[in-house]
């Protein structure tokens, strides 16, 4: 209940100006997003690679209404991966299709994205379009299939709460597509979403399993350590070596889970996030766990 009424909220423009522009959030939200510049996030990424992780950069931001808010959203993930060659970060991008367009024109998506995949690939960098709401995944998928029918370094999420994933990993796999997969973190209706946790969880299993005997470098992005010992566990059995996939973990979250898995020789990638538009991603983050609503409602009565 409290998770569906969270989930909600984060979609809720009025209350997102209050709380972005409402100061005595700022430090709680610091524990999940680096920082409201891309500096920020780039030392992030050095902090991250000096402690043997790899990083995902995120420019916060989705749900873009106006043409020319794309342009500059393009425009920063641009200059990100630019940035990024030139401080020699070890990070890749990780951008809401949302955010470049995809609300807007399924064309003006697929075209902001070509920009930044041809200055990744230049770079020899890469591209990982994120999964949103249920509303968006079709045509994600398209823009997708599209791109990577032309470029070999952008790759896509999969989300094993929804019942179509099976389907929709056969059809990237097809196409030789990376991707991550995680459980999903939005709300959906039982009749497209697995509605319990168990569930959830045996299709990420089930997933996993038909993505790492591929060959394809996948990432398994979760936090759960049942998960993540079963995906060692059949890598193991199936001889596939550990430097042929990675965990993958968000900012903030189970930080010593990831040094454990650096020290047991895994790659680990932590997503990063940074900029201002940070309360549709954090709140997601309180949803997924509301003690940490709890840490927030205490230092808002702390102030
Ligand atoms: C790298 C990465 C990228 C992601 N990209 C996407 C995406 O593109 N689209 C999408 O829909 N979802 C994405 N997610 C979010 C994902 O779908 C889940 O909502 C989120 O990871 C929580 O699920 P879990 O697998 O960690 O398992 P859970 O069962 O939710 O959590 C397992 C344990 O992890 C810890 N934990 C989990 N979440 C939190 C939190 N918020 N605060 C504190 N502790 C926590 C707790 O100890 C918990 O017991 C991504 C997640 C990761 C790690």
């Amino acid at each position: 209940m409290l998770k569906a009424i969270l989930l909600y909220l984060s979609r809720q423009k009025g209350i997102q100006d209050f709380m972005v522009n409402f100061g005595v959030t700022r430090r709680v939200v610091d524990r999940f997003v680096s920082g409201e510049e891309l500096e920020d996030g780039l030392n992030a990424v050095k902090k991250v690679n000096s402690e043997g992780a790899i990083a995902t950069l995120d420019h916060l931001g989705e749900e873009v209404s106006e043409p020319d808010e794309t342009i500059a959203a393009t425009e920063v993930y641009v200059d990100a991966l630019d940035k990024i060659k030139k401080n020699g970060a070890d990070t890749n991008i990780s951008v809401k299709p949302t955010q470049v367009g995809l609300k807007i024109d399924k064309g003006l998506c697929e075209q902001n994205f070509a920009k930044i995949i041809e200055r990744a690939k230049e770079h020899g960098n890469f591209v990982r379009m994120d999964m949103e709401g249920s509303d968006c995944t079709q045509e994600t998928l398209d823009v997708f299939k599209s791109l990577r029918r032309k470029y070999d370094n952008v790759g896509i999420v999969i989300q094993s709460y929804l019942y179509r994933s099976e389907k929709d990993v056969d059809e990237v796999l097809k196409l030789d597509g990376r991707i991550r997969l995680c459980k999903g973190a939005y709300k959906e209706p039982k009749e497209i979403a697995f509605p319990k946790k168990q569930q959830v969880d045996e299709n990420f299993v089930k997933l996993l399993e038909k993505m790492l005997p591929s060959g394809i470098y996948h990432g398994i992005a979760t936090h759960d350590e049942k998960l993540i010992e079963k995906t060692k566990e059949f890598a193991q059995r199936n001889n596939i070596p550990k430097d042929r996939f990675e965990f993958q973990l968000l900012y903030g979250i189970r930080t010593e889970l990831r040094h454990k898995l650096v020290r047991e020789g895994y790659n680990v990638r932590v997503y990063i996030p940074f900029g201002r538009q940070w309360y549709p991603y954090f709140t997601r983050r309180l949803a997924e766990r509301p003690a940490n609503l709890f840490f927030l409602l205490k230092n808002f009565f702390r102030a």
